[in-house]
């Protein structure tokens, strides 16, 4: 049996916020026919071939169904692809109650995570984030004690209003609660959202702020005991999204329901960003071959642990001294890694790397 990790993509939002691109609706009516065809869709891959290692439901916000819908889901994982190790479920802090998070716990579910984005509430307000900090605080502690020992926080860098002080606030919130994983990311202002539409009206840390917002918070996070692994992402020892790993690692995933992705038999497949078409039956979109050398390359240097010299094409290798000098790469035991200052730049970097 080969392993698999399984992502379902919940397109469906209570509200949607002023900078996000993933793709949800606010409107909900068809929740209960989305989760049949995803059932189905999950019963019809297995050939027999694959043991799911993990479970990702995310989206949009899962947290706006059920405990019984989100226990439906992962249990007909299970029944067809066997318990994974890990099973992660997206949360919206101010959805979840006790019923909610018992019945997904029952069910298997070993891991949230939880849209935070700042502890600061006119951060937050910006943010248009419906949960207060106390909510958060409230759902974290309710998550642990409901059983889960595995929470992940999301915490975002340059955001409007955003100040050195704001940022240290918010991390020390974090680092007083219950949780052994901060993803924290830089806002984009993506084409298309209402951000995107009224960036002239937005104050926001300029480019250097951020940059100097982001090295705070590796070093802060580092401090709290939270390990940078990742370009976005932080973990107590042994916490570490074992299925964002895959990710970059290139082991195989399934991705299940509207705009979800797929990397299976070496070919990238994906759903349109279409819910009506996914109930209605439409096949996924075949993406073309992937997994080649340079893939490889481009999604390790990611990681803080980097990708192996041997990997790198030489006029690539003949660049790390000048990196090395330029404090944006170090080299260890025959690996070549990002530093902070690296991962800043790690598009520019890696394009470098790869060319
Ligand atoms: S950020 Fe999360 S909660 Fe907000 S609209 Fe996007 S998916 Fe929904």
């Amino acid at each position: 049996m080969k392993n698999l990790g399984i992502y379902i993509h919940i397109p469906f939002c209570r509200s949607k916020c002023p900078y996000c691109d993933f793709f949800s609706l606010v409107k909900t009516d068809t929740a209960a026919a989305y989760l049949e065809a995803v059932n189905c869709r999950l019963e019809q891959f297995q050939t027999g071939e694959y043991k799911a290692d993990t479970l990702y439901i995310g989206g949009g916000t899962p947290s706006v169904l059920t405990g019984e819908q989100v226990a439906s889901l992962i249990e007909t994982a299970k029944k067809h692809y066997g318990t994974p190790a890990e099973i992660t479920v997206e949360c919206n802090p101010s959805d979840v109650d006790e019923t909610f998070l018992r019945r997904i716990y029952a069910a298997g579910a070993n891991r949230l995570s939880f849209g935070m984005q700042s502890a600061v509430a006119s951060e937050r307000r910006a943010l248009g984030r419906r949960a207060d900090r106390v909510q958060v605080e409230n759902a974290v502690r309710l998550a642990a004690d409901s059983g889960f020992a595995n929470i992940s926080l999301d915490l975002m860098l340059g955001i409007p209003h955003q100040t050195a002080d704001s940022l240290h606030e918010s991390i020390c919130f974090c680092a007083s609660l219950p949780v052994q994983h901060i993803s924290a990311y830089i806002l984009k202002i993506e084409e298309g959202t209402y951000f995107g539409k009224h960036r002239d009206a937005l104050t926001l840390p300029d480019e250097d702020a951020t940059a100097d917002l982001y090295l705070q918070a590796v070093e802060e996070l580092e401090a709290a005991g939270f390990r940078q692994y990742e370009i976005s992402n932080f973990a107590k020892p042994g916490y570490e999204s074992r299925h964002n790993l895959k990710y970059w690692h290139l082991e195989e995933y399934l991705g299940v329901g509207a705009a979800a992705h797929s990397f299976v038999g070496g070919r990238r497949f994906y759903y349109e960003r279409d819910i009506a078409g996914f109930i209605a039956g439409a096949k996924p979109v075949d993406d073309g071959a992937g997994g080649d050398r340079e893939e490889a390359v481009m999604l390790a240097l990611r990681l803080r642990e980097g990708v192996e010299t041997a990997l790198l094409s030489d006029s690539a290798r003949k660049k790390i001294p000048f990196l090395k000098a330029q404090g944006y790469v170090t080299e260890l035991d025959g690996r070549v890694a990002f530093t902070p200052q690296g991962f800043l730049i790690s598009n520019t970097l890696i394009t470098e790397l790869t060319e």
